[in-house]
């Protein structure tokens, strides 16, 4: 591993090599842009991931864990930008090491190199270790740890120790989730940097049931990493998320130095107060759900540790929501689709506007009235969906828990029953939505926020990633 970062003759040659083959496969218009040039720059010099991260002025810093990684790096990106960094930062979904090496060369000149303050990887947790070996990885934030890749990497131990490795390769600082006792008990051996939840507001009966079947639904099993024995709370926010000890020894979740405290979460965003080193900053998040203060809470311990500022962390926080929602267009199996997340009268009806300007546009809306959807879902009867009206003969494809009622609502907006087609599932009405399309056909996909995320999963285990997220 190069230490001065001086790039060799391979070096050059092999990001010339990666920039002109992604320059011709985008001019081709071919799908598989993430790994060829990664690939190839890796046989021509297999030193070139990590002589360019070892350009930076403020090192490596990675994010990892099962959900999430998207959203804390985008935030953790807003935040940065915010503070002044120059940073390099690997495109969405290209998270293993051929995928790093190439969104490397991507922000790099052949002659010079890369000119960034930091880089800022988001990896898989199976590739964090062999990232590591090659790249010297200053700081690694873990999210949380979910069995749901339980395919892949086998148990939730498995995925732990292959962090664990990750982290002592270099002997990285740990930006843990001192919440989740998965996280928390990560690489004992080395620094760390703790956040966590301190308490939430619950305004209404229905979030406290909400979060009571969250709980039972989403929560993992953790042990003591000292005795073995299952983890008791004091309280618990989301899934196994909370205020962890052992009962068989002395063993509890570790004060974090990150805090949000009287977090109050309502359908669209968040508002939380941050403290740090004491300083309380006033957050507003435009991001619902419990699950994402959890990701600004890793973005601000990451950017805190970086050198940025209290007030560039309250601002970029704030200002992530012109990323989030907008439109993505994407090439699925060769079929062109543009997803819009909806949420609200004004936003599904602009949605809709934009839908019916395309004359080959078919239509699937998938409708969920989880806590972070918004429950009330009388916002459909305020939409404009009679535009949709305009598209002849179309097929439209409704999905998700409240596909019956959105069936209902398209009926009077004029849309015939004989057009209608009620998919409760996401993945099946996905399925059905690609192959009815025909050539120079679209699929608008017009979801909610969890089913967002749901879609979101689907695409993954499909081979495709989304960046709107
Ligand atoms: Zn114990």
């Amino acid at each position: 591993m190069a230490d001065d970062g001086k790039l060799t003759s391979s070096d050059h040659a092999a990001i010339l090599v990666a920039q002109l083959t992604a320059a011709t496969i985008r001019k081709l218009g071919l799908g598989l842009g993430s790994n060829l040039p990664g690939r190839l720059a890796r046989k021509v010099s297999p030193t070139v991931l990590s002589h360019l991260s070892s350009q930076t002025t403020r090192g490596v810093i990675a994010v990892t864990g099962t959900n999430g990684k998207s959203t804390t790096s985008g935030i953790l990106s807003s935040i940065l930008r915010t503070a002044g960094f120059t940073f390099a930062h690997n495109r969405q979904g290209a998270n293993l090491v051929t995928g790093i090496t190439a969104s490397l060369i991507e922000s790099s000149n052949w002659k010079t190199g890369i000119a960034a303050d930091l880089c800022l990887f988001e990896i898989d947790e199976a590739a964090l270790p062999v990232v590591a070996k090659e790249v010297k990885i200053n700081s690694v934030v873990v999210t949380n740890l979910f069995r749901d890749q339980l395919d892949r990497f086998g148990e939730l131990d498995t995925t732990a120790k292959l962090i664990n490795s990750g982290i002592n390769i270099n002997q990285s600082l740990a930006i843990l989730n001192s919440d989740d006792p998965n996280v928390s008990q990560l690489a004992p051996d080395v620094e760390h940097l703790f956040f966590g939840l301190e308490s939430v507001v619950q305004t209404a009966s229905e979030i406290a049931a909400d979060a009571t079947k969250d709980i039972s639904a989403n929560m993992e099993l953790s042990y003591c990493g000292k005795c073995g024995k299952e983890v008791s709370y004091t309280k618990v926010f989301y899934g196994q998320m909370g205020h962890w000890f052992c009962q068989g020894c002395d063993f509890k979740r570790p004060t974090p130095a990150i805090v949000a405290r009287d977090v109050e979460v309502s359908a669209t965003q968040s508002r939380f107060k941050l403290v740090i080193d004491g300083k309380v900053e006033e957050c507003v998040l435009p991001l619902p759900g419990l699950f994402n203060v959890y990701n600004a809470l890793a973005a601000a311990a990451a950017a805190h540790h970086l050198g940025a500022s209290r007030e560039a962390i309250r601002y970029g926080m704030k200002e992530y929501s012109t990323l989030f929602g907008r439109s993505e267009r994407m090439t699925i199996e060769g079929k062109s689709v543009i997803v819009q997340l909806i949420k609200n009268p004004a936003g599904a009806t602009q949605a809709l506007a934009s839908c019916v300007k395309d004359s080959k546009a078919k239509v699937l809306i998938a409708i969920n009235d989880n806590l972070a959807d918004g429950r009330d879902i009388s916002w459909l009867w305020d939409a404009d969906f009679e535009q949709l009206a305009s598209l002849d003969n179309a097929t439209m494809i409704v999905s998700g828990q409240r596909a019956e009622d959105m069936a209902v609502r398209l009926k009077y907006a004029g849309i015939s029953s004989e057009q209608i087609s009620t998919v409760p599932k996401l993945s099946q009405a996905l399925r059905q939505g690609i192959d009815s399309l025909k050539e120079g056909e679209t699929l608008w996909l017009m979801p909610t926020y969890t089913n967002l995320l749901d879609l979101q999963k689907i695409l993954k285990t499909m081979g495709y990633a989304m960046n709107c997220t």
